[in-house]
């Protein structure tokens, strides 16, 4: 793969490195927004954050944590800012997911500076009411890929899907809707139970 950081990760080409790990790296950037700024990165190639898999989320922030609380004592930092550019249109440029961090001081005159600006009406309720109702905690994803692997066509009874919201913790009404989204069918009850 031609990716600039998996060469460094394998050391085909130098970096000022400044942390290391079993999974993840930090050395500095070398273009630098102000002194110390570092990148962190998985030494698993990931596109970028949406492909990564959480264990691996873990340890990079953990190594952020760590990377971040060292630039700042050692160069005597007031603070740090710590962001992730995630795809072409935010600015990301190496497609190997990776964290930013730059130490910031009191008057080191850098300006990241968002605009403000105002929703029309009812324009933020939608929003927040599309994203929600599509949210799918990383509970629900595994239930998903637990129920993935039951075949469609394999219909479950009444006491199979009562244990099964038993182990997810889970309603029987939320069980019903990811049956319904997995195609899963439940055995004719004539209780209603579902
Ligand atoms: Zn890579």
């Amino acid at each position: 793969m031609d990716c600039i950081f998996c060469k460094i990760i394998q050391g085909q080409i130098p970096c000022q490195k400044l942390y290391e790990d079993e999974h993840v790296i930090s050395f500095l950037d070398i273009y630098p927004a102000g002194p110390g700024h570092s990148l962190v990165l998985p030494k698993t190639h990931f596109d970028n954050l949406l492909e990564a898999e959480s264990e691996v989320l873990g340890q990079i922030m953990q190594a952020c944590q760590t990377v971040a609380k060292t630039l700042q004592a050692v160069l005597k930092a007031d603070g740090f800012n710590i962001f992730l550019n995630n795809g072409q249109a935010a600015g990301q440029i190496i497609h190997h997911l990776h964290y930013h961090i730059l130490p910031r001081f009191a008057n080191d005159d850098l300006h990241i500076k968002l605009p403000s600006h105002k929703y029309q009406p009812g324009e933020m309720e939608q929003i927040q009411k599309d994203v929600s109702s599509d949210m799918v905690s990383p509970d629900k994803e595994q239930i998903l890929s637990d129920l993935s692997k039951i075949s469609p066509n394999q219909k479950l009874n009444c006491t199979q899907a009562f244990t099964l919201a038993q182990q997810y913790k889970i309603s029987k009404k939320e069980l019903g809707e990811l049956l319904d989204q997995q195609q899963i069918k439940l055995r004719n009850c004539q209780f209603g139970c579902f």
